[in-house]
């Protein structure tokens, strides 16, 4: 029997459930609050370096348009600066990835899935839901879920303290779109930096508005020098400080870096969120409810680059749960078993980010110094990119980390 939805917010889930929804022949509408062009002349939203699992969702559903000209992604690679010797690595080793990864700037990727979305004979309606809406949708759909990223609606949905360890941002983030960087000499990577005590940097190449870039991420520790993005309002300021990071902390990055420009004007990007989890269900004043998905109730801070993955990796848990639901109601039930479904998988990814933005307990130190000597190692840890349920309970658990380590030295 057809049923219909409602989906606030067409991102990287909305609009992938909503595809998966229309395909499997239901009644779909989609409200988002920017039209397709907006979005398209609009400030970059993401780096979105999504890797093979869940780029093989949108291969599954026909959405995968630009599998063929955008850059793969190879490898992850990894280096910390020497405390003490400028210029000089202590740690740097490389991974392979199984299968490549790849980002898709999301100004090409959401207006295009948009016309998809429309064109499959979904209902796109261009407007900034407000809870007297979603009031309005409870009553004329038999699903409305809540999709809505970062934006203001998802508010609604309670913080979950337990699953939320942090109740305030834990990095200054910037994006950085540019072109005329030098590719690595061997392979393509993810290339992160961790600088002790200062943040992260990370680059890889990706597809843009105008063509093949690299986007660079900078995620710098509150109160220190890479919290240096307030005041910076113009492009070619951010492009400066950009630079700046690179000569002053990562000089083998600075080098790739001696003709880059911006992609384009908008092609830059600062901010800060807390990392939080909120409960699943939204109970609007008349008592009607709904369902949230993704970043709306599982925000993360992009340091392990797992928000657009969990965003795809949900939606495609959320269009399975729906249709194995059959012709029963979509009451409370559904909806908590949805997500925690979701949220088994999820949890493993929450608790890896949460730990990377501590500072590293000595197993940790111990894990990224020994990859180096082992390329077992090196090559399991970019892979959990893909998969983060591979890091328990060895990178959390400091018995379980000596253990592997002694047996891969044996
Ligand atoms: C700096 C930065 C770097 C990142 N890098 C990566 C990375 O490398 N890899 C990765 O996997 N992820 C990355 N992410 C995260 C990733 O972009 C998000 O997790 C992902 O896009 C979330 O998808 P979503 O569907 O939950 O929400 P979104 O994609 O944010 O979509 C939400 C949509 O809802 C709309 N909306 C909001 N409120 C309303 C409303 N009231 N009514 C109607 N529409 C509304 C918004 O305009 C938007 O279109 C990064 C994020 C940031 C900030």
């Amino acid at each position: 029997m057809t049923k219909h939805f409602t989906i606030v917010g067409g991102g990287q889930s909305g609009l992938q459930l909503g595809i998966g929804l229309l395909k499997a022949g239901h009644a779909v509408r989609i409200v988002q609050n920017r039209t397709g062009e907006e979005i398209e002349k609009g400030k970059v939203l993401s780096s979105q370096c999504m890797f093979d699992a869940a780029l093989q969702n949108e291969r599954d559903l026909g959405i995968n348009f630009w599998e063929a000209e955008c850059p793969t992604v190879d490898s992850i690679n990894f280096t910390v600066p020497a405390p003490d010797a400028p210029g000089v690595k202590a740690i740097d080793w490389n991974g392979k990835l199984d299968s490549y990864a790849q980002s898709v700037d999301q100004r090409l990727k959401i207006p295009r899935w948009m016309k998809e979305f429309t064109r499959l004979g979904g209902d796109m309606v261009i407007h900034d839901a407000s809870l007297d809406d979603l009031e309005t949708y409870a009553k004329e759909s038999d699903l409305v879920i809540v999709a809505a990223g970062k934006g203001d609606i998802a508010r609604m949905f309670e913080r979950d303290a337990e699953r939320s360890p942090y109740d305030r941002p834990q990095r200054a983030l910037a994006l950085t779109y540019v072109t005329g960087m030098a590719p690595r000499p061997d392979h393509s990577a993810v290339s992160f930096n961790l600088i002790p005590t200062v943040g992260e940097y990370f680059t890889f190449p990706a597809l843009t508005t105008t063509g093949p870039c690299d986007i660079m991420v900078f995620e710098g520790i509150p109160g220190g020098p890479m919290d240096c993005w307030k005041g910076v309002v113009s492009p070619e300021d951010h492009l400066a400080k950009s630079k700046w990071i690179l000569d002053t902390f990562l000089p083998w990055e600075a080098e790739r870096n001696t003709d880059m420009a911006l992609t384009d004007d908008n092609g830059i990007l600062a901010g800060a969120f807390p990392p939080t989890v909120r409960k699943p269900v939204g109970r609007l004043p008349s008592g009607a409810i709904v369902l949230g998905m993704a970043d709306a109730v599982c925000l993360n801070d992009p340091i392990t680059g797992q928000g657009s993955n969990n965003a795809s990796k949900a939606a495609k848990c959320y269009l399975d749960a729906i249709l194995a639901h059959g012709d029963k109601a979509f009451d409370e039930a559904f909806m908590v078993a949805t997500f925690e479904a979701y949220w088994a998988y999820a949890q493993f990814v929450v608790g890896w980010t949460n730990a990377l933005l501590a500072p590293p307990p000595p197993h940790v130190l111990n894990i990224m110094g020994s990859a180096q000597a082992y390329p077992e190692l090196a090559k399991r840890i970019a892979n959990g990119f893909n998969d983060p349920r591979d890091f328990f309970p060895w990178f959390a658990v400091p018995e379980e980390a000596d253990t592997y380590l002694t047996r891969l030295a044996a």
